[in-house]
């Protein structure tokens, strides 16, 4: 992990303790899924800090919020950062509607970026920690695209293959479940066995395939240290 001030930017092997580990949150009903257009990929060069002190400056001096709106940030990289606290609701919609909601960036203009890989794989791990952590179950009403509130096209028309309700019920919903029903996967079981042995995440990580059995046996050591 790395922080610069509040801002905190994470891997998804460093997400899975973060978020079970998290205390003094507020109780949340829905997850906002929101693209930041601009910031768009054309704008995002490892500069993940400036562009989290970029966002909030937006929200503070022409939104006038007293803060930045979201609570997490995914990047192109698969990083997360967290951004404003889990003490205060969400502040991605207007008003009320932000009452128990989650706020989740994500750093791309989706109406015309192609996702990559690695962001998929943070929205999806991110949407199905916080479900699992505030007993959200996903549906339509739950994880909740910005374009359904609002006549925008956010969280973009091509967010996983389309921003309708039809398109996140067949496309985006059922890639949370599943993720909420995963077991343990290598990177968050590495993530569990480092930190008990004090080691490197990425060092072992850019050795995962330095055996056969490497991967199953990192998870098989991060469930005897209790990881489900
Ligand atoms: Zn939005």
């Amino acid at each position: 992990m790395k922080q610069e001030g509040k801002f905190i930017l994470m891997s998804r092997g460093e997400l899975r303790s973060y978020i079970e580990g998290l205390k003094g949150s507020k109780t949340f009903k829905t997850i906002q899924q929101h693209h930041t257009a601009s910031p768009a990929y054309k704008d995002v060069k490892n500069n993940h800090f400036q562009l989290m002190k970029g966002m909030e400056n937006y929200h503070v001096n022409t939104l006038k919020m007293s803060e930045i709106a979201q609570h997490f940030s995914t990047f192109p990289d698969g990083a997360i950062c967290v951004g404003r606290p889990l003490s205060k609701d969400g502040g991605g919609f207007l008003g009320d509607q932000n009452r128990n909601s989650i706020t989740i960036e994500n750093v791309g203009n989706f109406d015309s970026d192609n996702m990559t890989e690695e962001q998929k794989q943070s929205i999806i791990l991110l949407n199905a920690l916080l479900c699992k952590k505030f007993n959200i179950t996903p549906s339509t009403s739950t994880l909740i695209y910005h374009c359904w509130v609002q006549n925008k096209s956010c969280p973009g028309t091509k967010y996983f293959g389309g921003n309708s309700k039809a398109a996140a019920e067949q496309n985006f919903i059922p890639l949370i479940k599943a993720a909420m029903q995963e077991p343990l996967t290598f990177e968050m079981a590495l993530q569990i066995v480092v930190e008990k042995i004090d080691s490197s995440y990425s060092y072992w990580l850019k050795r995962k395939d330095i055996d056969p059995a490497f991967k199953a046996l990192i998870i098989k050591i991060a469930k005897s240290y209790g990881g489900k």
